[in-house]
């Protein structure tokens, strides 16, 4: 483990969330992904045992911890057995609400984080659309101002607790943009559920992250209050890109805690399993295999620490975390992919965890940035001796 970068105190909010995570969790999981749903009893719990606001300010009613005891949070939450589990709670605590905390007015913090914070308000984000996901700048949902409201009309589509939610934070267009200046002109709104003209048009099946339910959502002429815009009129964009890093951080956190538990349980495996005579741990081949994959999961994890590090100290890090999400989530799927092949035919079935893990992991090089807009954003920050240098994403 990287020194420095947990506490005690950060430790012992990891035996806590354990604990809860082993005793009232990983035993109702199968359930939920049966289900594709997770219990509104599961929020509230949260909430009571104060984990859905552990780095807001106490006046806001959070923990007033450091955004380091988030990380403890992904990491504890992604040994659940559940990646839809933990993917649900992370975009509750990391990739939505910190949004309010930080752009909020006084008036919307005092309405709606006391719900987000006992679980009684789940959170969703919702800025991919049917046309376009990686190219957040290209987003068609209108918010047209009409007196003392936005009027919604648009689609949202992949959003992760959009069936079963409350409080969506919307990305919408508000002013045109210019073509050279096209992240100019989107604004970010909270929408409530239940508002006339909003409506949850399906639940998406999906391969993995059953727990998690993942919507498509339609605004056809929905009144939001004025009072509902989060932040600048026409700064949604860079808004959102300053907390697309909390978001990737997280992304990597996740996959790469749940690739160490994959390890485990492959470790576990192969020194049970006998074949020709041995334990299938007593094979150099499979030895050294597991060798590479911990050698592996430990780069990726330095590398997110490191992000971790540069993201809590204010730092500029767009390149370090494009880096970690990267390299975490590319790893973890080479660890799930191995895991199963060393399972044998045990990984194929639904009763290892290994199978699990191995399709909910596949959405990481997907979600909250693809390797590949990584790998450009990389690129774009290198020092190269041509003018396409440089980006804003
Ligand atoms: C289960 C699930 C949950 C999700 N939850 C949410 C959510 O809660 N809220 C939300 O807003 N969104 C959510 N998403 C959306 C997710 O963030 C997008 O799917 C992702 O950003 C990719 O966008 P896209 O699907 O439109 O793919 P596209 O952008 O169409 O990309 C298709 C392919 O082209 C590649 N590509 C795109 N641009 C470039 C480029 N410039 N250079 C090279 N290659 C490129 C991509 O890497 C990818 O391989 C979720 C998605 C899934 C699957």
């Amino acid at each position: 483990m990287k020194p420095g970068v947990f506490t005690p105190e950060h430790e012992l909010l990891r035996r806590s969330i354990r604990t809860f995570v082993e005793r009232e969790v990983t035993p109702e999981v199968a359930a939920w992904e049966e289900a594709g749903q997770i219990p509104r009893t599961f929020w509230r719990r949260m909430g009571e045992l104060g984990f859905l606001g552990l780095d807001f300010p106490s006046d806001s009613g959070g923990a007033g911890a450091d955004f380091v005891a988030n990380v403890v949070l992904g990491e504890e939450m992604a040994r659940c057995r559940s990646g839809g589990v933990a993917f649900s709670v992370l975009v509750h605590t990391d990739m939505s609400s910190p949004w309010l905390v930080r752009y909020g007015t006084d008036a919307q913090k005092r309405k709606y984080l006391p719900g987000i914070v006992s679980g009684v308000t789940v959170c969703a984000l919702g800025i991919t659309e049917p046309g376009t996901g990686s190219d957040m700048a290209a987003i068609a949902t209108r918010a047209e101002r009409r007196g003392d409201r936005y009027v919604l009309t648009g689609n949202k589509i992949f959003i992760t607790n959009g069936v079963y939610g409350d409080l969506y934070f919307v990305a919408a267009r508000t002013g045109a943009g210019q073509p050279d200046r096209r992240h100019d002109g989107i604004s970010m709104f909270l929408v409530e559920r239940g508002l006339p003209g909003f409506d949850v048009s399906r639940k998406l099946d999906k391969m993995g992250m059953r727990a998690s339910d993942t919507a498509e959502l339609a605004f056809h002429e929905c009144p939001v209050p004025a009072d509902n815009l989060l932040g600048v009129e026409g700064r949604g964009f860079q808004q959102l890109a300053a907390g697309l890093q909390r978001e990737r951080i997280m992304a990597a956190v996740l996959a790469i805690s749940g690739a160490a538990q994959a390890l485990e349980d492959t470790l576990r495996y192969l020194s049970q399993r006998t074949a020709f005579g041995e334990p299938l741990a007593q094979r150099q081949a499979l030895r050294h295999r597991v060798a590479d994959l911990a050698t592996e999961i430990e780069a990726a994890r330095h590398l997110v620490y490191h992000a971790v590090e540069l993201y809590a100290r204010g730092d500029d890090c767009i390149t370090e975390v494009s880096m970690a999400k990267l390299f975490a989530t590319e790893v973890a799927n080479r660890v799930a992919y191995q895991a199963v092949q060393l399972h044998g035919g045990y990984g194929y079935m639904r009763e290892f965890p290994v199978e699990g893990f191995f399709r909910d992991v596949r959405l990481w090089t997907i979600a909250s940035g693809t390797s590949e807009v990584m790998r450009e954003i990389i690129a774009k920050r290198l020092t190269w001796d041509n003018p396409r240098r440089g980006g804003n994403t």
